[in-house]
């Protein structure tokens, strides 16, 4: 089978894009892992293939998702992964069912390194987290993503009584939300609290993004599009 080869794809908003047949990654390294020359470029261009798919499976019931997305996507080879991983970029996000960053980006394993907890606050297991694929794992590219519709914030906005535990994971959500006038700038404003409470309590991540090691965004992803816009 040829390893190389390569085709021009056009996706349905016109945007040219280069990708593989045949399994193999669309910039593979020497190791042969899909390492793209621009991380959040790759993210966008991702993001643009799911949302595509993602509007016609919403459009046209019959439409399988995952055969939308198949053909376009960079494939890791299982050899590659049996001992070790060289992901690009790291997301932090939340734990909705429905707010799958693989999908999202339509990436595949290998590639993204995930750090999920319902609300997606910058807790100190994430930070740890973070600090690792950044510092070993030396991934470039940091995301912060929210959603629309978010389970956690919107508790956060309420006040319903809540047990110890909820109250500790709502706690930090709240303090980032004071006076947002809708649950969907709640979102956005607390997205944007977690990388500020990343940059705050994480030397490493701080000086990392200082020497350009590394990039740290905040995102929203609606999930009526499918679309993730940074914020
Ligand atoms: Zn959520």
């Amino acid at each position: 089978m040829p390893l190389h080869r390569r085709k021009l794809l056009k996706t349905s908003a016109g945007l040219a894009i280069t990708a593989f047949v045949g399994g193999q990654p669309a910039a593979a390294s020497n190791s042969g892992s899909c390492q793209p020359r621009d991380p959040l470029k790759n993210l966008t261009e991702g993001n643009q293939r799911f949302c595509n798919a993602w509007q016609e499976a919403a459009r046209n019931p019959s439409t399988n998702l995952g055969s939308e997305l198949q053909n376009n996507r960079c494939f890791n080879a299982p050899q590659t992964l049996f001992n070790e991983q060289h992901p690009w970029a790291t997301v932090l996000t939340c734990a909705d069912s429905r707010v799958s960053p693989s999908w999202i980006f339509d990436t595949t394993p290998g590639e993204l390194f995930v750090i999920r907890s319902a609300g997606n606050t910058a807790f100190d297991a994430a930070i740890a987290s973070i600090e690792y694929s950044v510092s070993i794992l030396q991934t470039p590219l940091v995301m912060v993503m929210g959603h629309s519709g978010c389970g956690a914030v919107s508790t956060a906005m309420g006040e319903a009584a809540l047990t110890p535990s909820l109250e500790r994971l709502i706690s930090p959500i709240r303090s980032q939300i004071a006076n947002s006038p809708d649950l969907a700038a709640a979102v956005r404003s607390n997205a944007l609290g977690t990388a500020a409470t990343l940059r705050e309590n994480s030397t490493l991540l701080r000086q990392a993004e200082t020497t350009g090691a590394l990039k740290l965004v905040v995102s929203y992803f609606d999930l009526q599009t499918g679309a993730v816009t940074l914020i």
